[in-house]
């Protein structure tokens, strides 16, 4: 059980989530060498220069060949493409594995053009992140004591998993596996809902002339409830359409349980806002 060793990396989408990740391998001396690939050529570069990368290529072909392990970490709906790129000049051995935050779609994408028993791909997605993109923002911490959920397959061959889960845990994650469908419907509930208020509360009060003022009082509860509305809107594009199924689920309930709520207020009913705002606080005092 010696120290994890990497011989070949590639990384197809050099942002946030796929910097931070090599970065956390490299300072602990896991990798040997990483090539990367951004339809950005910004990216590469500043990836070359900072240290991240050792090589990269306008030529997707040229940076997954001969790879080890091949990260994809581009927005939900650019992986079909990355893959379709990447098919016919990967390794008979290559891990390949994702950190998109739906997973279903990335499973149908990956059976679609790779094959619906290809093994080797491993889908994973850390519970890490930052409503901040792009090489800059890659952080060698971020993972530490975070939440990793691989989402193993029937097929999913048994040496591919134990090499991505080992490059999570060499980067301080704890693991846990799920199904595709139950991730997808968890997350839709604890996170892709909260993003989508979060746009949609910013958006209703910018355009609101009477309102503007608030962004000078910004302080307090807006600030902490909308944060995350300064995340990728391409990003969160993806995530919104990937997952619709689940999401429009868990925001019927909430559009239901909110209409209620302004029933409550029109009516002055203080026994229901207590009873919401009551069982709300409790519910939230419990995690910490
Ligand atoms: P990011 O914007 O920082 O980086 C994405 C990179 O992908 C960019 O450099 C972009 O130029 C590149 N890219 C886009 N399309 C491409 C293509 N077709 N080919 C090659 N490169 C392409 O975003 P990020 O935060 O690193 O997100 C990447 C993935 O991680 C997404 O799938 C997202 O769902 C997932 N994720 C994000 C977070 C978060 O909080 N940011 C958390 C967990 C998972």
């Amino acid at each position: 059980s010696g120290k994890l060793l990497i011989p070949r990396v590639a990384v197809i989408g050099l942002g946030l989530i796929g910097c931070s990740w090599i970065k956390g391998l490299r300072v602990r001396g896991c990798l040997e060498e990483v090539r990367g690939y951004d339809r950005n050529l910004d990216s590469m570069q500043l990836a070359l220069s900072e240290g991240l990368i050792d090589a990269y290529s306008e030529n997707i072909a040229d940076v997954v060949r001969d790879a080890d392990l091949i990260i994809i970490s581009v927005p939900i709906m650019a992986v079909k493409s990355v893959l379709e790129a990447v098919r016919d000049h990967i390794s008979e051995t290559a891990v390949l594995t994702d950190v998109g935050s739906v997973k279903g779609a990335v499973a149908s994408d990956v059976a679609a053009i790779l094959g619906a028993n290809f093994s080797r791909f491993v889908l994973g997605h850390p519970i890490a992140g930052s409503e901040k993109s792009g090489v800059m923002a890659a952080n060698e911490h971020l993972y530490v004591h975070h939440k990793v959920i691989i989402t193993p397959q029937d097929h999913t061959d048994k040496n591919a998993l134990a090499l991505v889960r080992s490059a999570w845990q060499a980067v301080g994650a704890d693991l846990e596996h799920m199904s595709v469908d139950h991730h997808d419907e968890v997350l839709a509930a604890t996170s892709h809902l909260p993003h989508l208020l979060a746009y949609s509360l910013v958006d209703t009060l910018a355009n609101s002339h009477e309102n503007k003022e608030i962004f000078n009082y910004a302080a307090g509860g807006f600030r902490d409830f909308t944060r995350i509305a300064a995340s990728s809107p391409v990003m969160w594009r993806d995530i919104f359409a990937a997952n619709k199924d689940h999401l429009l689920k868990t925001l019927d309930l909430f559009s239901h349980d909110l209409s209620s709520l302004r029933a409550a207020v029109e009516q002055g009913d203080a026994t229901t806002l207590m009873g919401v705002l009551t069982r709300a606080k409790a519910a939230r005092d419990h995690f910490s």
